[in-house]
């Protein structure tokens, strides 16, 4: 079968699968405090709609899923489509995104299952300061989810970092530190106007060249860290001499990194993202039954897919070439 490979040339081998958009928490950065609206539950992809989806696209190519949401660890027995998505020939690798409140327990039979990797978001290290980011939920929770993530053998870990500014810019030198003492993989990431270009995002942005910035201050000598863990995608990595960890850079805004964009996006309600940033979007859900018709869909989102996003050109308030996506990040996925 045929490579999944778009216009520009772009060889596509990793989707990732949103399994909910309803989330414990209510993120600053993601999602409104009250009045989301969240799909009806019978509008998801079950888990062997979504398998089947797997399968045409593993055929054409993909090779690494990572499962996301919302929040994935809320939709009953995660475990059980893991271990059904791991046995599809040519998966190769099965990641995890998750805000970790609920991991501590799961860990263990999510690796047996077949689960690879985790990443899991943490935006402060400050209990107070969690809860008005994440407005719910207890940051001791997370932390705890980290050490059972570490007991599990799910290596390496990675955690999600969004930098806000005038809200967690303070602790950039924290989790820097926590890089050099513990063999993890900290991500900073800038904040991304995904279905929303508001005053929340405008006033909070902050390019990641503060990272660097505040390394240097700190007087840490950076290598590249050319032994970046595996499926570090779009991210610049960096190693702090001497480190036991390393960090990373996914400044999609500041500097972005479409030219080597190597994923599709299944949402929740089964629609096929070529980009996470623009409306485009296909649905699945009159293509299930038939693989000439999966595959015919896999083909159409290759010749849809757009060179780049425009976040940048949004921020300087120039005009955009297509229409934004309405849907926020817990309803694509990050
Ligand atoms: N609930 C899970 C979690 O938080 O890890 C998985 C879904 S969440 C949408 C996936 C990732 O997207 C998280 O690391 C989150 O921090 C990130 N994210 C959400 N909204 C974002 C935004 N506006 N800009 C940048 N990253 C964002
Ligand atoms: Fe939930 Fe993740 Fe969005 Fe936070 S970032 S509200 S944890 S989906």
């Amino acid at each position: 079968m045929p490579e999944l490979v778009d216009r520009f040339g772009r060889r596509h081998t990793y989707l990732r699968i949103s399994v909910t958009d309803r989330c414990n928490l209510r993120c600053l950065y993601c999602m409104p405090e009250e009045g989301m609206k969240f799909m009806d539950q019978d509008r998801l992809l079950s888990y062997a709609e979504i398998a089947e989806v797997v399968e045409a696209a593993a055929e054409r190519g993909i090779r690494k899923l990572r499962i996301t949401g919302g929040e994935p660890l809320i939709r009953p027995d995660l475990d059980r489509l893991i271990g059904r998505l791991a046995s599809i020939d040519g998966i190769e690798e099965i990641a995890l995104t998750t805000n970790g409140l609920l991991l501590a327990p799961q860990a263990r039979k999510l690796k047996e299952a077949g689960l690879n990797r985790v990443n899991i978001s943490l935006d402060t290290l400050d209990p107070a300061r969690f809860r008005f980011i994440a407005r719910r939920g207890n940051l001791e929770k997370v932390l705890e989810g980290v050490r059972a993530a570490a007991e599990a053998g799910l290596n390496p870990i990675k955690l999600n970092c969004v930098l806000l500014k005038g809200i967690n810019e303070d602790e950039i030198e924290t989790f820097l530190r926590m890089s050099v003492e513990q063999p993890l993989h900290i991500r900073f990431i800038e904040y991304m106007p995904i279905g929303h270009d508001d005053a929340g995002w405008r006033n909070h942005y902050l390019p990641l060249g503060r990272v660097l910035e505040t390394a240097r201050m700190k007087g840490y000598e950076l290598e590249a860290a050319s032994e970046a863990p595996e499926g570090s995608g779009p991210s610049e990595n960096w190693r702090i001499r001497g480190a036991a960890g390393t960090f990373g850079l996914i400044h999609p805004i500041s500097d972005h990194f479409c030219k080597n964009c190597n994923r599709l996006r299944l949402t929740a309600d089964g629609h096929i993202k070529p980009c996470l940033y623009w409306m485009d979007e296909l649905n699945v859900r009159p293509a299930l039954g038939s693989r000439e018709a999966l595959d015919a869909l896999l083909d159409r989102a290759m010749a849809i897919k757009p060179e780049n996003h425009e976040m940048a050109a949004l921020l300087a308030g120039e005009a955009q070439s297509h229409v934004p996506t309405e849907r926020r990040m817990s309803q694509i996925g990050g």
